[in-house]
């Protein structure tokens, strides 16, 4: 199973709710936003249980926490039902409810998941209980942005933020699902802090393709001799350039941190060896590549020919070593 309560409970937003809830102090409303969209909901569970739970932690093993993993917590309502989008007719539902009492719990929750997607009509009508909650209620809703969210509804709720998480973080939690080690730790590092596109990428061959492309490229390219046969092989193997672009800034960003010094910042430590076996380039080679890729890549968003971008790209790999050579 995935660990999301171990990645979750390290983050600001759960030791600020903890907080509240030791200190009898909870918000009325929160709005949890995590640019994570596959996980919302998992997240939203964990604050509910977080919320729920007769301890001061989620323990997972008490009433609350296992009627809220049933998905049948008499207390705690999840919106949108099924996979659509919160109704007018789902907020009329919220509003009667806030008025009866709670039946398992001294508090009602009411959760709403994809915020981002709520309709003004919806969140208007939800503004009023907002404004003024009945006691016990707690609103708490999800989103992966705030901004289609309006201002009247963002003052007043408690905003708490997942960050994006660390690649060892990312490892940890999904090693029990994901075994293949090395396939893992690519992943993670090209999944920008976020276990949905970590899980993502795991299940996706051509990160392997995309690596091994790299790491000949690094150490077997030498001079412009060799630029066509890397740029057959790329087309052969089938690899979109766009996600070589994207492994190269990784990679070559990595090694500007170690060619200055930095070696503690590096994003992906699987990326060491071959920083440390690449010969030729310096501070000034990596800076000209990564502007030669930033610029690849809009010019392949722009429709580029791939066959022709790859091998302008490769010169300009090869460009960049011996330009910046003896700086
Ligand atoms: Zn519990």
């Amino acid at each position: 199973m995935i660990d999301y309560a171990s990645l979750i409970k390290d983050t600001t937003a759960y030791k600020t709710v903890l907080g509240d809830k030791a200190s009898s102090r909870l918000s009325h409303a929160y709005l949890l936003v995590t640019a994570d969209g596959n996980s919302l909901d998992e997240y939203l569970k964990i604050f509910a249980k977080l919320l729920l739970c007769q301890a001061q932690e989620p323990c997972g093993k008490c009433r609350a926490c296992k009627l809220i993993d049933g998905g049948v917590h008499p207390d705690a309502y999840f919106y949108p039902k099924e996979k659509q989008n919160v109704t007018v007719d789902d907020v009329s539902e919220i509003i009667e409810e806030t008025y009866l009492k709670p039946i398992e719990s001294n508090k009602k929750l009411f959760v709403l998941s994809h915020g981002e997607n709520l309709s003004l009509v919806v969140q208007n009508k939800l503004l009023k209980t907002l404004e003024e909650p009945p006691a016990n209620v707690i609103i708490l809703i999800g989103a992966t942005v705030d901004f289609p969210l309006l201002s009247t509804v963002k003052s007043r709720v408690k905003r708490l933020e997942i960050p994006a998480f660390s690649q060892e973080k990312l490892i940890n939690a999904l090693k029990e699902d994901c075994p293949d080690l090395d396939k893992l730790a690519n992943a993670c590092a090209h999944a920008e802090g976020s276990v949905g596109k970590a899980i993502e990428l795991y299940g996706d061959e051509n990160i392997g393709k995309v690596t091994q492309f790299l790491s000949e490229m690094v150490l077997d390219m030498k001079s412009s001799a060799n630029v066509l046969d890397f740029s057959i092989k790329l087309a052969n193997e089938k690899i979109e350039i766009l996600d070589l672009i994207s492994a190269m800034q990784l990679f070559y960003r990595d090694m500007l941190s170690y060619l200055s010094g930095n070696e503690k910042v590096i994003v992906n430590k699987k990326n060491l060896d071959l920083i440390k076996k690449a010969q030729g380039y310096t501070l000034g080679s990596c800076v000209h590549i990564l502007e030669k890729l930033t610029e690849a890549e809009s010019r392949r968003r722009a429709n580029a020919n791939q066959q022709m971008l790859t091998e302008w790209l490769l010169f300009q790999v090869l460009e960049g070593k011996h330009k910046w050579l003896k700086l």
